[in-house]
């Protein structure tokens, strides 16, 4: 059996990016694999929040906050988040604790340019092996998705958002 240590991105304007990783989360933690969820750019609540943090072998740690961030002149606080959020990933990479570490909006947070792409691309390129790295969030730039394993972009054929259903608590967060 072939070990761990791909990349995998999820991407696209349909909803089920997070969900889907987190999914993933609950099938290696099935088999007792140790999972790390690092989330950027969320300052709101978000269901997995209170369960993910409480299974064992599983650690989820959010950065965010609630004002949305301007991609044309982000705020400082939002790039120190967004700095901290990467610092902290950087650390559960490199202490290979974890066989399965998601990087959560990792992609709108590059899109937004709150991190530097060739410095984060630099890093993925030298992490050390057998650590599954799991990328979500709209916009993935295309020099990430040269360097995934896999790339699964979720399209938006019909969203309830459209009919004026605003986002709903256990569904959309
Ligand atoms: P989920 O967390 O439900 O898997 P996602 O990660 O694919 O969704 P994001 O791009 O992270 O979606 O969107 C952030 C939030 O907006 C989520 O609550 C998501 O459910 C919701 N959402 C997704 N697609 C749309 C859309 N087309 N219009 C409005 N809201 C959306
Ligand atoms: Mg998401």
């Amino acid at each position: 059996m072939m070990t761990f240590g791909l990349i995998q991105v999820y991407t696209g304007n349909g909803k089920g990016k997070t969900t889907a990783a987190l999914g993933l989360a609950t099938r290696m933690l099935g088999y007792g694999y140790k999972v790390a969820i690092i989330q950027l750019m969320k300052g709101w609540e978000y269901g997995e929040e209170y369960f993910f943090n409480d299974i064992d072998n599983c650690l989820l740690k959010k950065f965010g906050r609630k004002e949305f961030v301007d991609k044309n002149s982000p705020a400082k606080i939002d790039i120190q988040l967004a700095e901290d959020a990467w610092e902290f990933a950087r650390k559960v990479i490199e202490s290979k604790e974890y066989q399965l570490v998601i990087l959560d909006e990792l992609n709108v947070a590059l899109d937004f340019k709150l991190l530097p792409l060739h410095d984060i691309l630099d890093f993925l390129r030298h992490r050390p092996p057998g650590i599954e790295i799991v990328i979500t969030g709209r916009y993935a730039p295309k020099e990430l998705l040269d360097m995934a394993d896999l790339v699964s972009e979720v399209e938006e054929y019909k969203h309830p958002y459209k009919k004026g259903i605003s986002a709903r608590k256990g569904i959309e967060y």
